[in-house]
């Protein structure tokens, strides 16, 4: 609390009697004292009497406070008389109110009062008081003779009572002050003692924080799970190292585990997590002291290698591949994971840093697309990275530009050879890039998140059109629509969907889902149960590009698919891969024990079609049945 709200505060408890003031310490001054003397002595005598007193009582006692100088005063200063042996000073203490007795003699009450023995037999005292209304005393006029004390001698005596009471109210207030200011003192230490503790406790916190702060420095800088710095700090440590030996070799690798998000999914995350800390620690095993190394993303990581010529260069590959094809034992599971590497150089590819981290990992991304253990970056992986520049640039106005259509493909029913569904195929069509195909631009849309836009298109697009083509073909006809796994990832994509089929008033039969293993890798629990509520209210899920992921057949025990469709690199090696045609016949009668229907794509010859339907395959779909059409043509294509 403030000094002055403190202050006042006291202040108000005083008003309130809650400062408890002791008044009998407290003292008379001298001064005032003397004052009081000369008052007494006036008064002795204007009135003409012996002794003019005033009287000072304690618990015990009454006493002679001070006296008058006046001759025959038998009354001396500090005589006292103990309380109860009936003086008039003390009645009139008792009823705080004036006591005038003009011959105690002839008063039976008072004619064995003790000032008779000193001959006092007229009396008129008045009450003195401190302000806290305790006594102080009184003030009194003696006489040796009868005395009927006037009414004028009655008032002035009352004056000097009331001059003697504001000395005493003055006293009182000064010794409250000082009571006051002793507390506030008292205060100010308490509130000083408190300060210092809390200093010494602020310090305390300062300095636990300076840890915590330097700590979070640590994490800042430093990966938690692996103890490995991270991309920042690789960067500043890798700059210092460039700026100290150029024009030296030095070598960046970038390398990530492949599908690192299966194991996670499959064994859990605590697996996953040992595993990039035993592949850490293996990797570490073999690095020299001079080496950076670094976990820059979930399982990405980066070595920089100074001095490294194409021997060690070869050499740090080799062992890095044979880190992750070395199974790795956790719990009760062996795992293997392959990795795949992209490599910058310096001072040849870049002098900067970021930069080759950057292009690293680019040629990182190539190796991942192409399935090829490691990839050095060129001048192709720049042309490369350069063109996804250019089309992600173009493709944020695509959709608002309205250069983005859809076409449609026919699929047949194989038994009958009638058409009995179509797949919507995304295209693009830039005036500059001219048409760009979805294989180029999905993957750029699903990393800078434009693909919810562009989904959303389609799938109003499509869902749109088959409500047209419903009416007029509503026997067996539906609309396969693909699905990018960031959209079906959205834990309300089936209610999306149930809104849009009321929206455009198309029956649920009439519409295919197509999503690929891509959906089921990354988030099962919500793919199953967005593939189920689908299925529940009567939309058909089917299963794209079969038998390209390497789990493809646990995932067909897993999830209850509508339709399989096998992949076009099986079907188009079909006539000349023995391997490939044992593969098509057996996902066929697997989908056929499933209950699936099984669709092949890609079917270009002949050859290929009689091929699929020996194996009574239910569905065809390629360009040897029909290459995707825009809307109109196939209306006019297929309806008429
Ligand atoms: P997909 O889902 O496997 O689609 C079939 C692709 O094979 C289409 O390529 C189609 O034109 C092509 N195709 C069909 N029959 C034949 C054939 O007989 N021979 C050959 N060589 N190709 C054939 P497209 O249209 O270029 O689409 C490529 C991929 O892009 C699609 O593969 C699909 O994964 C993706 N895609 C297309 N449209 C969309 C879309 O609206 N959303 C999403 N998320 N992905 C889409
Ligand atoms: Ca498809
Ligand atoms: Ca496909």
């Amino acid at each position: 609390m403030p000094y002055k709200a403190e202050l006042k505060k006291l202040q108000y408890d005083h008003l309130f009697g809650h400062v408890d003031i002791n008044t009998s310490q407290i003292d008379v001054p001298d001064d005032m004292f003397n004052g009081w003397q000369k008052t007494l002595d006036l008064l002795a005598e204007i009135v003409d009497s012996p002794a003019v007193l005033i009287m000072k009582v304690t618990a015990t006692d009454i006493s002679v406070f001070t006296t008058s100088n006046t001759q025959g005063n038998p009354y001396n200063r500090h005589d006292s008389e103990v309380l109860g042996n009936g003086l008039y000073c003390e009645t009139v203490i008792k009823n705080q109110s004036e006591l005038h007795i003009p011959n105690a003699l002839k008063d039976p009450e008072w004619d064995q009062n003790p000032d008779i023995k000193l001959g006092m037999i007229a009396y008129c005292g008045l009450p003195l008081t401190w302000p806290d209304k305790t006594p102080f005393g009184t003030i009194c006029m003696l006489d040796n003779q009868e005395r009927e004390y006037s009414q004028s001698y009655r008032q002035l005596l009352e004056r000097f009572q009331n001059g003697i009471n504001a000395n005493l109210a003055h006293l009182y207030q000064q010794s409250e002050l000082q009571y006051l200011n002793q507390i506030l003192e008292n205060n100010v230490q308490k509130r000083t003692t408190e300060l210092a503790k809390l200093s010494e406790k602020l310090i305390k916190e300062i300095e636990e924080r300076r840890v915590i702060e330097d700590s979070v420095d640590y994490y800042k800088s430093y990966d938690a799970l692996t103890g490995l710095p991270n991309r920042l700090s690789f960067i500043s440590s890798l700059t210092q190292q460039l700026n100290a030996s150029i024009p030296a070799n030095t070598t960046v690798i970038y390398f990530g585990l492949r599908n690192f998000k299966s194991i996670n999914n499959s064994y859990g995350y605590v697996v996953g997590d040992k595993l990039l800390q035993l592949f850490t620690q293996r990797v570490q095993s073999f690095l020299s002291s001079d080496t950076l190394f670094a976990r820059v993303a979930g399982a990405e990581f980066v070595i920089a290698q100074p001095k490294c010529d194409s021997t060690d260069e070869i050499q740090l590959i080799n062992q890095i591949i044979t880190s992750s094809n070395t199974p790795f034992t956790i719990a009760e599971f062996t795992i293997t994971i392959p990795c795949c590497m992209g490599i910058a150089q310096a001072p040849s590819d870049s002098e900067n840093a970021a930069e080759l981290i950057q292009k690293a990992g680019a040629a990182m991304d190539i190796s991942k697309v192409n399935g090829s253990p490691y990839t050095f970056f060129t001048k192709q992986t720049q042309l490369n990275i350069e063109q996804r520049y250019h089309l992600e640039s173009n493709l944020v106005d695509a959709l608002k530009n309205g250069e983005l259509s859809l076409n449609y493909q026919p699929f047949f029913c194989l038994k009958n050879n009638k058409v009995i569904g179509a797949e919507a195929l995304l295209r693009w069509n830039n005036p500059i890039l001219g048409n760009v195909p979805p294989d180029q631009f999905i993957n750029l849309a699903e990393r800078n998140g434009q693909i919810n836009e562009i989904g959303n298109f389609v799938l109003h697009t499509a869902i749109a059109q088959a409500a047209k083509w419903f009416v007029i073909q509503p026997q067996n006809f539906r609309i396969a629509i693909n699905i990018s796994p960031v959209q079906f990832r959205n834990s309300s994509f089936a209610e999306h969907i149930e809104n849009l089929l009321s929206l455009y008033n198309l029956p649920a039969s009439a519409l295919e889902i197509e999503i690929t293993e891509g959906i089921l890798l990354q988030d099962e629990h919500v793919a199953q149960h967005t593939i189920k509520k689908l299925q529940q209210f009567g939309v058909r899920v089917s299963l794209d590009d079969f038998g390209t992921g390497y789990s493809s057949l646990s995932y067909l025990q897993k999830y209850s698919f509508n339709t399989l469709k096998i992949d076009r690199c099986f079907i188009t090696n079909i006539e000349k891969n023995e391997q490939d045609r044992e593969l098509s016949k057996a996902i066929i009668a697997i989908g056929k024990k499933l209950d699936m229907h099984v669709i092949a794509e890609g079917v270009e010859t002949q050859a290929q079609d009689d091929f699929i339907k020996s194996e009574e395959c239910d569905y065809g779909q390629g360009y040897l049945y029909g290459k995707p059409v825009t809307a109109d043509l196939f209306e006019k294509s297929y309806f008429s």
